[in-house]
């Protein structure tokens, strides 16, 4: 890079593809652009869009095909959470481009902005994964946003479902940025959809701060993917037993149970509710929750 290209370092981070008009909204001289182009270090892969040597293949595929990699493709590239098993780059075609190839470009709910960079960012990701993802991993995705952006509030989300219809507005008001991982939301959001009421990131003396607590005794934990027979397993076991010493009922789901066996799972867990395990006497006061009262059902 030369010149004020090279001060621009930040935006080439989209897979080494970027636009002209990113570049010239961050204060590069058309010069400078015209002059790497020359001299081979950039190259164009359509009208108003470069790529350096060693470009992402998936990125400059996107952008050749007429748009940018969006949805949950973004997502995951910006650290989000999104659902495992995707199997294409999901890319959003600009609305300009959109007529000359239809069919397998991403949309959101409404018009978005025309891309302008390679790797879309957070809001119009979001607002493609909003029609893309099914709701539960929607709101897993959203609570993992708010998560990793200490920053961002609810109401920075509302612009990627604006334009959406109520059923899918109103996904929001299900978002927690307390969830610790896409398993536990997915927990979180299948249960309550259930009429099960429970709190997440509940701080038990004794035992730590567990995933999901049901009414005031039935713990839910769930895996993370790489669990295995690690030095986590140990640590989880004795908070088992240290959890079922107390009074507490603890239950430990895998990362595969929630993602692929979750009818079994969940039906466990309600057999489990219907038996009063969620209303066990505990030996040890967890902190109270406003929510933290017999489940609906
Ligand atoms: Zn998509």
């Amino acid at each position: 890079m030369l010149g004020s290209m090279s001060r621009m370092r930040g935006s080439w981070t989209d897979g080494g593809v970027v636009s002209r008009r990113h570049l010239l909204a961050h204060g590069t001289d058309p010069k400078d652009i015209a002059r790497a182009v020359r001299q081979g270090r950039l190259a164009v892969i359509r009208r108003g869009w470069y790529q350096t040597a060693d470009a992402d293949d998936a990125v400059t595929s996107a952008v050749r095909r007429g748009g940018v990699v969006s949805c949950v493709s973004a997502l995951e590239r910006h650290g989000i959470w999104v659902p495992p098993g995707i199997d294409r780059t999901h890319v959003r075609v600009s609305h300009f481009a959109r007529s000359a190839r239809p069919g397998d470009s991403c949309t959101g709910f409404g018009r978005l902005p025309t891309p302008e960079r390679a790797v879309d960012p957070i809001l119009p990701a979001l607002a493609c994964a909003a029609k893309c993802l099914p709701w539960d991993h929607f709101v897993a995705a959203c609570d993992s946003v708010l998560h990793q952006n200490r920053a961002w509030e609810l109401v920075d989300l509302v612009p990627a479902v604006a334009s959406a219809p109520p059923r899918v507005r109103s996904l929001l008001d299900r978002v927690d940025r307390l969830a610790d991982s896409g398993t536990e939301s997915l927990v979180r959001v299948r249960l309550r959809s259930k009429r099960v009421r429970l709190t997440i990131q509940v701080y038990i003396p004794g035992v730590g701060t567990v995933d999901t607590l049901i009414g005031r005794s039935l713990i839910v934990e769930c895996d993370s993917r790489a669990h295995h027979l690690g030095e986590g397993y140990q640590t989880d076991r004795a908070r088992d037993r240290a959890a079922r010493r107390l009074g507490y009922h603890p239950v430990r789901l895998t990362w595969e149970d929630v993602m692929f066996r979750w009818p079994e799972a969940e039906r466990e867990i309600l057999d489990m509710i219907r038996m009063g395990l969620h209303r066990q006497r505990v030996r040890s006061g967890h902190q109270p929750c406003s929510e933290d009262v017999y489940p609906a059902i």
